[in-house]
């Protein structure tokens, strides 16, 4: 009998194999006393494992295949820092002093010290470094335990054409999964925006993450197919479903690899109605991505990678450097440069301690905008620094996180007092340099006429949109089958942020996940859309769909989506649609 189970669907494509479980990367630390005069006997083992932890680690770095995306280099080389940070190489001393522990016992501490400070905070994007470092006190651990390295780490011809299901992976798994040659990968934990998402995507696998459960109905050796496009994991197919699904991989091969001659494409729909389609970066490793999938821009450049894993804050020289970087691999494309936006987490990487508290609901405190504008060390740094850039190519503001009118006015009265002060200094900027604000609150979608007035462009972000219309935290999984992008609240709130958009005659660009989603694309198109900002990964297919949509059509039905009565309906609507 065929099982059926569902997962988060994060990277497309259809994978037909054998499953291969991977073993538990539960490791079991007990306490035992120590005498006061084996402290430094101890301190010296933890001493080593870091050391023998980042060799295996280097070792796996410096086998990185050159086809392999550099994000993957980067997430390794985010975990050899890690291995740096004094959380990792001191306070387990401290704890191994104080408490006459064992060094496993003073680091396993740590360890849930620094996750649980993790899991309290509202940006998804920074609560998933739990996993960061989870996996790299496990390496330690294990090193100390004498316990061997994972064997998937080792090249094993016998995970050829394998399909991995494990209870979560590291960016160290991955690669080696692609010296291996493995087909796809599943997983029990992780959320969309988990590493193990964004990996999954970079290096093209299907992949299925946070399928409960799974290793309880799949065994060694099961015959399985990931459907990552959908998120579905069958197992023991018939042979009925079985050529259906080889069927359907085909004809995906054909589709993407026909994708690619769209790159020089213009990108208009069927209907000779011009489209805007820019690219969402963030690492350092997208900036080249940008040009390559021939992207109009960049539509969204997060800019919180710049105060990753490090103890001081980047100064505005470091801020404009990165930004002429970006704008060298752009070559005269547009980069619109979001504004720092992180939450009230911000103490974690030691770089902005004691601002603000910890609060019961973080995803509600002080984060982007509202952080920046109550820490102007924070901010000033960074937009001179975007000021100055942007007399050498063109530059946007993007403001994050906007709530009220006030918000827009201080952000306005720092740019134009950075802008005196860089005049009488007679230092070159763009004096028209547009500023706009990131729609992602429902307070400004329900009053974006008024913010529209105030701006020169307004970018949707459903990501949170969404977590804030339906009142969810994105990042929690016991809520997450309520984030729905095609709930008709959401769908509401994006025609009228579209529609004074229009009125205001300003442009009106959605940089969310849902513009890069094959699934909205018609839809966005009718409810007006005319600008998307996606991850380079999925720009040609989005490209492709927009080639091929009528917006008339997309119209009449988007009319109809506004009036459903659940996200089903409208998915519904669009799918019957395309018959
Ligand atoms: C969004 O919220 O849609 C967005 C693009 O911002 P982030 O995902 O970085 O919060
Ligand atoms: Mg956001």
């Amino acid at each position: 009998m065929t099982i059926l189970l569902q997962g988060v669907n994060v990277s497309r494509g259809i994978a037909i194999g054998h499953a291969h479980l991977l073993q538990n990367d539960q490791i079991d630390v007990r306490e035992y006393s120590i005498h006061s005069s084996h402290i430094d006997e101890e301190i010296q083992r933890l001493n080593d494992a870091i050391g023998d932890a980042r060799q295996q680690l280097r070792a796996i770095r410096d086998h990185i295949p050159s086809s392999t995306s550099a994000d993957i280099a980067a997430f390794i080389d985010t975990h050899l820092l890690m291995m740096e940070d004094i959380a990792i190489t001191e306070e387990p001393k401290r704890i191994i002093k104080e408490r006459l522990c064992n060094a496993e016992w003073a680091l396993k501490l740590q360890r849930d010290a620094v996750v649980n400070v993790f899991e309290e905070m509202a940006d998804a994007y920074l609560s998933t470094r739990r996993d960061d470092v989870n996996h790299v006190v496990n390496r330690i651990l294990r090193v100390m335990l004498n316990q061997k390295p994972l064997a998937h780490e080792m090249p094993d011809d016998s995970l050829n054409g394998r399909i991995i299901l494990a209870e979560d992976l590291t960016p160290a798994d991955t690669v080696m999964m692609q010296h291996n040659g493995i087909l796809a990968f599943a997983t029990e934990f992780g959320g969309p925006t988990s590493h193990t998402a964004i990996l999954a995507r970079s290096l093209g696998i299907p992949a299925i993450v946070g399928i409960q459960n799974a290793r309880k109905y799949i065994k060694n050796d099961d015959l399985i197919i990931i459907d990552g496009t959908n998120g579905i994991v069958l197992i023991d197919p018939d042979e009925c479903i079985q050529s259906h699904y080889e069927k359907r991989q085909r004809e995906d091969r054909r589709y993407i690899n026909s994708l690619g001659r769209l790159k020089n494409t213009t990108t208009k729909t069927s209907d000779g109605i011009s489209i805007n389609l820019m690219a969402n970066i963030e690492l350092p490793s997208d900036f080249d991505t940008v040009r390559d999938v021939g992207a109009s821009g960049v539509g969204l450049y997060r800019t919180e990678f710049l105060y990753m894993n490090r103890e001081a804050l980047p100064d505005e020289e470091e801020h404009f450097n990165t930004y002429m970087d970006v704008m060298k691999s752009l070559d005269g494309l547009p980069l619109t440069i979001r504004t720092l936006d992180l939450g009230a987490d911000k103490q974690v990487d030691g770089i902005t301690k004691n601002i603000g508290q910890q609060r019961t609901n973080p995803a509600l405190g002080l984060r982007a905008v509202r952080l920046c504008l109550r820490e102007p060390g924070l901010f000033r740094p960074q937009l001179r620094a975007i000021i100055r850039a942007s007399a050498y190519g063109p530059i946007r503001i993007m403001i994050p996180m906007l709530t009220n009118l006030q918000e827009i006015q201080q952000v306005m009265t720092i740019i134009e007092e950075i802008q005196l002060e860089l005049e009488k200094k007679e230092i070159g900027f763009d004096k028209d340099i547009q500023i706009g604000g990131m729609v992602e609150v429902p307070a400004s979608a329900v009053c974006a006429d008024i913010f529209a007035k105030k701006l020169d462009f307004l970018s949707i972000g459903t990501n949170d949109l969404i977590q804030y219309t339906m009142a969810i935290d994105r990042v929690n999984d016991e809520v997450n089958y309520l984030y729905d992008p095609f709930h008709p609240s959401v769908l509401r709130l994006i025609h009228m942020t579209i529609n004074a958009g229009k009125k205001a005659k300003i442009p009106v660009a959605m940089c969310g996940e849902m513009a890069g989603d094959p699934n909205s694309t018609r839809l966005l198109l009718g409810l007006g859309l005319r600008e998307f900002s996606v991850h380079s990964a999925s720009l040609l297919e989005i490209k492709k769909i927009i080639i091929d949509s009528d917006v008339e059509e997309a119209t009449r039905l988007a009319k109809r989506a506004l009036k459903a009565n659940n996200g089903v309906d409208v998915i519904e609507l669009f799918r019957n649609s395309s018959d």
